[in-house]
């Protein structure tokens, strides 16, 4: 039996002299609001026509297509009473309903939608809109004619496309959703989409657990941004989904499918988080529940949950990604060591036939090439041949000044076995006519 809280919440807002919205709960079955429009006499009119209809329609056939009958039987009779008197001809109404009905699979929710008031699922922290809005922009946006940001501000998004009225286009839109522990739907007229974004709503619908608590901020909070039409809202909770969370669990962990799953996708998949999951399968482990042997209790003997011979999939992927987390390091390591090795030492070599200095290793170090960092007018001639094998090689020193110094010597030398060469002797000298390369 799937258990149900829920609370409704109407109010005409800071501008309008009279509410037209109407809201409906039905013995945690139906669910229902209607925004009525047309006219000063017909809004209200019509939305109380609607709901009145749809619940007795229902009430008489509470299935999906009871249900749907419901919102088609409703249209039928706004349509008639706005035949019936002049002041009314131009009434109509929105219908967004939710109805908690038996299936093959168990009890759903079935979801009838016409207009442009709209029903949302809270699922996982995630907030979605579940219906499409019946309006100019809207359609024309799924048409592929405008983009969402178009639509988003286009003139046209208060002209409703269907709606129960008049014109006899009512037709809704249906369909079914399985409802999870945790789930929590939103009904609501435009009054409240009008002054919330998405994300206002989602965070009130997040932190408010109480769904009366929940509503009433949501109504709050939309005359406080203006409140420049009639609020409804309906916060539906699931308390209990007849055990069906559990057994996707069972399901899941038999699959395997643990091993993949993210909250994210589990979420679309409208399924628990893994951590529910997990959580909700260590709890059974420790006997949490004695009704009976769970779902995938194949009837072992002790009949306790087998962590390491259940999901040797699981273990195996966290292995495998400690494993690779480690090989990571590793080599991260390696490289890094190479790096420094090839970049943090200097060498005195040839360049075009002059000394200079380089940073890195003579012929390079892997893809490290080493890099020049100063030039002198030392030529390669000059160079004591005692010195010539070792500096044509590269001689490698720690640092730029052992370098430095290294060049210094040679010119010192130089000068010492060459007297004329064009090369000065004093140090001082030597570091005047040493470039930096930049
Ligand atoms: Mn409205």
């Amino acid at each position: 039996m799937t258990v149900i809280r829920a609370a409704a919440l109407t109010d005409t807002g800071r501008r309008r002299q009279k509410n037209d919205d109407t809201p409906l709960i039905v013995e945690g079955r139906l669910f229902a609001v209607a925004d009525g429009m047309g006219g000063y006499a017909g809004g209200d009119v019509a939305s109380a026509t609607a709901i009145e209809v749809l619940e007795r329609t229902f009430a008489a056939d509470p299935t999906a297509d009871g249900l749907e009958e419901g919102v088609l039987e409703a249209g039928r009779a706004v349509q008639a009473k706005s035949q019936s008197d002049p002041d009314l001809r131009q009434m109509g109404t929105t219908l967004s309903a939710v109805a908690l009905v038996d299936s093959p699979d168990g009890e759903v929710f079935a979801v009838a939608h016409i207009g442009d008031s709209r029903i949302y699922l809270l699922r996982d922290g995630e907030l979605s809109q579940l219906t499409d809005d019946h309006t100019v922009p809207e359609d024309l946006k799924r048409a592929g004619q405008l983009s969402e940001e178009e639509a988003a501000v286009d003139p046209r998004r208060h002209i409703i496309t269907r709606v129960l009225g008049p014109s006899g286009e009512y037709e809704p839109d249906m369909q079914t959703l399985v409802p999870y522990a945790g789930d929590r739907l939103l009904l609501c007229s435009d009054g409240l989409t009008d002054e919330l974004q998405d994300n206002q709503i989602a965070s009130i619908l997040r932190s408010v657990a109480d769904p009366a608590e929940a509503a009433k901020r949501l109504v709050e909070q939309a005359n406080q941004h203006g409140g420049r039409d009639n609020v409804t809202v309906v916060v539906v909770d699931v308390l209990d989904d007849d055990d069906r969370s559990r057994t996707a669990s069972a399901a899941l962990a038999a699959s395997g499918e643990l091993r993949t799953s993210t909250p994210e996708s589990s979420g679309r998949r409208g399924l628990m988080t893994a951590e529910e999951r997990n959580a909700e399968l260590r709890r059974l482990s420790r006997g949490g529940h004695d009704d009976g042997p769970a779902p995938w209790d194949t009837g072992s003997s002790s009949g306790a949950y087998r962590d390491e011979a259940d999901l040797p999939t699981r273990r195996f992927t966290l292995r495998v990604a400690l494993f690779l987390v480690l090989l990571l390091v590793v080599l991260g390591a390696a490289a890094g060591a190479v790096w420094w090795y090839a970049t943090n030492s200097y060498f005195v070599g040839l360049d075009d036939g002059r000394v200079a200095i380089f940073k890195g290793r003579p012929g390079g170090l892997l893809f490290i090439e080493p890099e020049m960092v100063e030039e002198t007018d030392l030529t390669e001639a000059a160079v004591p041949p005692a010195r010539a094998d070792d500096v044509e090689s590269g001689h490698e020193v720690g640092s730029l000044e052992e370098a430095q110094r290294y060049v210094r010597n040679l010119r010192r030398d130089s000068a010492l076995v060459s007297p004329t060469s064009p090369t000065t002797t004093t140090p001082a000298d030597a570091s005047a006519t040493t470039t930096t390369v930049p």
